[in-house]
Parts: structure tokens; sequence; C-alpha cells
């Protein structure tokens, strides 16, 4: 195996004989063998296409699998093999009905193995196939940057879909970004132009995702969110799915149940449609990567819907459920009917045979749900107080957390950041300082949680609409991004911000090992981006520039 694709990748360099986040070689060639798969499948895909011929439920299963091959998402050998023998027999069936000539390219023949042990077999034959096939160090960078992004793009896109929003424009770009990744002929602009273009369609899946969020559940309003237990019968769900979510709410009403968020899921309290009910209670533990050591002291099952998600304890592997694509050898799975809709009694019964709470505690809050419809419903203050000087900066925290040393930056950052700085944040790179009171300044809360790592798009709206009410460019604005970056979303996200011209990003804790330096060199000189330093040094660079 070989795998750079994440923050925390072994040495900085790759991991090759098992991943730091869990993966087992024969997964990682798996999925090797399945993106192999879906390059013929995107060709043929778009074959069919130009003759008419397009078809949506291949097209869900294509941005699913790719999304599958994120970091932390799905570690089950049998899942992948699933999706590469029902990726193997669209492609047959797209060729078909494209009539396509026969070609001797590995990606639109090979057959998968029928056994799972022959399949790992076969995959291994394959194994980081894309590692080895460009010789040019900073082209080859550049496009597993672009698929990397891609991997992101399909995150957000198969969030949107399962909400009912999907775009043909996005469906057709993921196929013609993988069925370029087998044109050798493409230079380094070629990919430098792709990579930018999976940052523009991004936006489209970012925003696609933000209408489904809000227009299912409503614009996230602020609300306070207790970090502390209530007596009763508890289930915490943990990840991104908010549909996941609403229907486990509507199917543990009146059953003595509260329902408690982990990791991504917090924002979730600020949605009017999901804090309605009264059962939705609380938050429990910190970032995705403390998993392991927190989820043992919660009384109650736990459901993992989409990343992140690590090998479980001893202590929770029996009351741990699955749902969607995220999977764990052995561990229960959710599915939903045909309809979508997912019967979570094995849960809810768990949850009934734990034990719960048996008392209350304060263990204070914390305040989310500034979205963009609500920082926007103050623009005008907003605008007031940075014209009159009072508002100095604004500073956008966001991304990911993640496990290797280094992160204590954006902690040190937040803290450090004088009292007339409003800092934004998004993603869980936040549980770094979610629970630090930064009090308010000029009646504004200092801390805006403007959500997931899935409601990127709420912060460019923001930034967008800030631009047009100072009538400047996004660079103009008193703002700053500092970017904290762990799997494959923050690249599409990253990328989005580059499409979108913006400047002066600095970006940690380390930078991606895929990326050559030739490449940041020129991001630097184009755009400003810049490793992280110190915060101290960094602080005085951002207000420098006020
Ligand atoms: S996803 Fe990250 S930690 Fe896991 S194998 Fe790949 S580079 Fe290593």
């Amino acid at each position: 195996m070989f795998c750079w694709q994440c923050e925390q990748t072994r040495n900085g360099t790759g991991c090759e004989a098992g991943g730091v986040c869990g993966k087992k070689p024969e997964v990682a060639d798996l999925q090797d063998l399945l993106r192999l798969i879906l390059t013929g499948l995107s060709k043929a895909a778009l074959a069919a296409r130009a003759k008419g011929h397009v078809d949506n439920e291949i097209d869900r299963f294509t941005i699913g699998a790719v999304f599958s091959t994120i970091t932390n998402v799905d570690f089950d050998p049998p899942r992948f093999q699933e999706l590469i023998n029902k990726a193997a027999a669209y492609r047959d069936q797209l060729k078909q009905k494209a009539d396509m000539p026969e070609c001797d390219c590995e990606e639109m023949n090979l057959k998968p193995a029928e056994t799972l042990d022959s399949l790992i077999k076969q995959a291994a034959d394959h194994s980081a196939y894309w590692h080895k096939d460009l010789p040019e160090a900073a082209t080859l960078g550049l496009r597993e940057t672009a698929v990397y992004g891609l991997k992101g793009l399909c995150a957000y896109a198969d969030h949107a879909s399962v909400l009912g929003q999907e775009d043909e424009n996005l469906f057709k770009f993921v196929y013609e970004c993988l069925a370029a990744t087998r044109d050798k002929s493409l230079t380094l602009d070629d990919w430098l132009a792709m990579a930018l273009k999976v940052g523009e369609m991004n936006v489209l899946a970012m925003k696609l995702l933000d209408d489904g969020n809000t227009g299912a559940y409503g614009h996230p309003v602020p609300t306070k969110v207790p970090l502390g237990p209530k007596t009763g019968k508890a289930i915490v769900v943990s990840g991104h799915d908010l549909k996941d979510l609403k229907m486990l709410l509507e199917q543990t009403k009146g059953k003595g149940i509260n329902i408690y968020t982990h990791g991504e899921m917090l924002p979730t309290h600020g949605y009017p449609e999901l804090k309605k009910y009264p059962h939705f209670h609380g938050h429990f533990g910190t970032a995705w990567q403390h998993q392991t050591a927190e989820l043992p002291e919660f009384p109650g099952p736990v459901l993992f819907t989409t990343n992140c998600i690590q090998r479980p304890g001893p202590a929770t592997g029996d009351r741990t459920f699955t749902t969607g694509l995220v999977g764990w050898p052995g561990m229960p799975q959710i599915k939903a009917d045909s309809k979508g809709h997912k019967d979570f009694t094995p849960i809810i019964e768990k949850a009934l045979s734990m034990p719960g709470y048996d008392m209350d505690e304060d263990k204070g809050e914390v305040m989310v749900g500034f979205g963009h419809n609500a920082v926007l419903s103050v623009a005008d203050k907003v605008v007031e107080l940075v014209k009159s000087g009072k508002i100095k900066r604004f500073i956008l925290v966001g991304g990911c957390d993640g496990a290797k040393p280094g992160r204590n930056y954006y902690t040190e950052l937040v803290d450090k950041a004088p009292q007339d700085t409003i800092i934004l944040t998004l993603a869980c790179g936040k549980f770094r300082f979610f629970d630090h009171k930064l009090g308010e300044f000029e009646g504004l809360p200092r801390l805006l949680d403007i959500g997931q790592c899935n409601d990127a798009y709420s912060a460019v709206i923001i930034a967008q609409a800030l631009a047009k009410a100072f009538d400047c460019e996004i660079n103009d604005l008193p703002l700053s991004l500092v970017l904290s970056w762990y799997e494959q979303k923050a690249c599409a996200v990253l990328l989005s911000l580059l499409y979108l011209g913006i400047k002066n990003m600095r970006l940690g804790p380390t930078l991606p090992a895929f990326i050559h330096p030739d490449v940041l060199n020129v991001l630097h000189e184009k755009l400003n981006l810049t490793p992280i330093g110190t915060p101290e040094d960094d602080l005085k660079a951002m207000f420098a520039q006020s």
C-alpha cells in the first residue's frame, strides 16, 4: 500500500505498511482497485452521456463510492468488495449503452475476482498504481491534489443528494475528473486548471448541501448547547448527517432517551427543525481523535454517520453502530430502505438496555448557530462597528482537528487574539477552543460557530456579503483565514478558496505531503498561501495588514 492523502500520513511522507488512521494494507489496495474501476466507469458514463443516456442511480453510486475512500470513513473489506463489483457492473452496463469500441485499457476491462481473498490478491497487484504512473513529481502531486479535492467534493455532493439536492453539472464533472486521471498526456498546467475546477465545482456542491440542510431543517439560530448530561437513557450521534439525526430524534420521541451530539454533530443543535425535540439534549466529548478515550465514558450506544470513525475499543465495540457510508469490520450497520428510511430500533433497544445517566450535571454550555443567515442578520451592526474602528479584524479559524502535535497553535492564536477581534470558526478544529470563554465585544459574541466542515459555504457567503457591504473585494476585508487541514474535505474547501482567489491564507499544522514544494512556491507567490508560524508572529502580521 501507499497512501499520503491526509495530514497525519506517516513521517509526513506516506503510509506504507499500514495507515496511521488504522487502514490495513488490504483496504488501501481495495480502495485503489475501486479507484481504477471508477475511472473506467467514468469514461463509459461520459460516452453514454454523449449519446443522451444519463443514469442518476449510477451517478449517486459513483459519488458515494468516491466518498467511501476518504480518511476515517470505511475500513471494511467486504464493503469495498461490494463497491468494486457494483462499479464494474455499472461500467459494463454503460459501455454497452454507449456502444463503446473495445480498448485494451485496464480500467475498461478489469474483471473483479470472485472471492474476497482473491480480490484482495488482485488489489495487491494494483496497489498504489496511481503513484507509479506519473514520473514527474510536481504533476503527480497536482493530479492527486485534484483527486483528493474531488473526494471532498463527492462527500458534499453525497450529503446534498441524500437531501434531494443534485446537479447534472456536478455528476458530469466528477466523471471528467476521474477519467482524466488516466490521461498521461496531461501537463502540470492541465492539472493546475483541473484542481481549480474542482474548487469551483465544490462551491456548487457546498451550495447544494447548504440548500439541502437549511431547506429541510431551517436556518441555524444562535443556540446554547449544554455540555453536561441529563438524567435518562442516552444515545450519542457522531458524524455529519442531519437526516439520520432527524430520523433518530423522531424514532426516540417519548421513549425516555436523550440524544447527544458528538464531534462535528455539535452545530446541529442550532437547526430549528432539530432543536424543537425536547429530548435533543446536549453535546458529549470533543474532537474525533479523542473518541477511543471518551466514548467508553458514555452510558449508551453510539451511532456513527459518515466520518470520522476510529477503531472502537473493547468498551464500546458491542454498542457502536454505523450508518450510511461509514464502516468498520464487524460493526452493525443500519441500512436505509428503498425510500431512504432507516429503522434505528437496534440502537434504541440497546439504549433502553443500558444504564444511561442517573443524575443531571452542569458542565457549562457553548453557543452554536451562527450560519450565514444569523450572521448576516446583524450585518449592519457589524459594518458599523468595523467602519467606526471598534472591530479591528475577523479571524476565521477553520478546518479539521487531528492527533498530531502542533495543533495547539490554533488554541493559542484564538486565546491571544486582541479583544477587538471577532473569531469565526467552523469544522472540528474548533474543539481546540470551543469552550473557551471569549466573551462579547460591543454586544457581539467574540466566538461565532458557523457550523460543520460541511458548512464552509456559509463562510464564503458571509465573506462575499461583507465585501459587498464594504464595496470591496474579499481580499480587502479586515479578515484573516487560518486553516487547519486533516482530510480530503479540507482539500476541497482549500481548492474552493484558491479558485475564489482568496489571498493571505495560513495553512497548517503541516503542509500536504502530496503537493510538491515547487507548486507550494507558486501558490505562495501568487496568493501568499503561507504555512502557519507562531501565534504571536502570525497575529502581528495579520494586524499589520489592517
Ligand atoms: S488516510 Fe492518512 S493515515 Fe490513513 S493510510 Fe492514508 S495517509 Fe495514512
